[in-house]
């Protein structure tokens, strides 16, 4: 199954995925993940794709498009298990990319899962939000305390918060994602792919929800 999990900055995709990887046969597709792997690793894509993230505009598409197929074509057994993408597509652009190279592959997009969240709600996650700088794990001052102050709890790493989480950039991200990537729920609504998600819920209620609506 392929699944996209769409919603505004700091919904809580990610931290649904991780819960999807640990529970099921699960693998995820994040571009956000692989444009800070190559920021860090100073590549050329990583280069030309710092300015924008910097910013919170998208990066462009003829940066990203190639970037998810490169991926999407690593994943082993990829018919027997669920690939999840996080954070792509994000325009009507890379979802009509996206369709089309699906079908290509002679697979399709499975479901959509949707993240409704307040406005309130996305800027408290996203300047509470602390990323570890080893493994990626993801954690909150306030709701998802680490056991020991900016130490991740899965491989005792450096918990940081990424360059693109103060709130001066995390409000353009919000404009963003209303002008770019929320024409994408009519998108899918109408391919009869889209499956709603309360993300004001806990994470725990939120897993539980997307489980129950899974295949249905
Ligand atoms: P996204 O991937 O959509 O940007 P994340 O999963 O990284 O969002 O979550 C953003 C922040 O909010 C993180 O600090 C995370 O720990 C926290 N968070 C995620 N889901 C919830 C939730 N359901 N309730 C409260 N806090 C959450
Ligand atoms: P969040 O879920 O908090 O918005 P992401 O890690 O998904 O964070 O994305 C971080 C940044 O990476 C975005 O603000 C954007 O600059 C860039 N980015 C990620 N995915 C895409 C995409 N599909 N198209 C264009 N830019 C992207
Ligand atoms: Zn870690």
């Amino acid at each position: 199954m392929n699944i996209i999990l769409l919603g505004p900055p700091g919904a809580g995709k990610g931290t649904l995925s991780s819960k999807i990887i640990d529970r099921l046969n699960a693998v995820q597709i994040a571009t956000g993940d692989i444009f800070r792997y190559n920021i860090s690793n100073k590549t050329e894509l990583g280069m030309k794709a710092k300015s924008y993230m910097d910013r919170g505009d998208l990066v462009p598409d003829e940066l990203t498009i190639d970037l998810v197929w490169d991926a999407f074509d690593k994943v082993e057994d990829r018919d027997q298990r669920i690939v999840l993408f996080d954070g792509f597509p994000r325009n009507l652009d890379q979802a009509k990319a996206l369709d089309m190279g699906m079908a290509e592959r002679n697979t399709e997009i499975s479901q959509v899962v949707y993240f409704d969240v307040d406005d309130e709600i996305l800027i408290e996650r996203i300047t509470g939000r602390r990323v570890c700088e080893d493994c990626g794990s993801t954690f909150h001052i306030m709701n998802n305390k680490p056991q020991k102050e900016g130490i991740c709890d899965k491989c005792g790493g450096k918990l940081i918060q990424r360059n693109d989480d103060n709130e001066q950039t995390v409000k353009n991200r919000i404009a963003v994602y209303n002008d770019f990537t929320s024409p994408l729920v009519e998108y899918y609504e109408k391919a009869g792919k889209l499956i709603k998600i309360d993300g004001a819920k806990t994470p725990e209620e939120v897993f539980n929800e997307f489980n129950d609506k899974l295949g249905k």
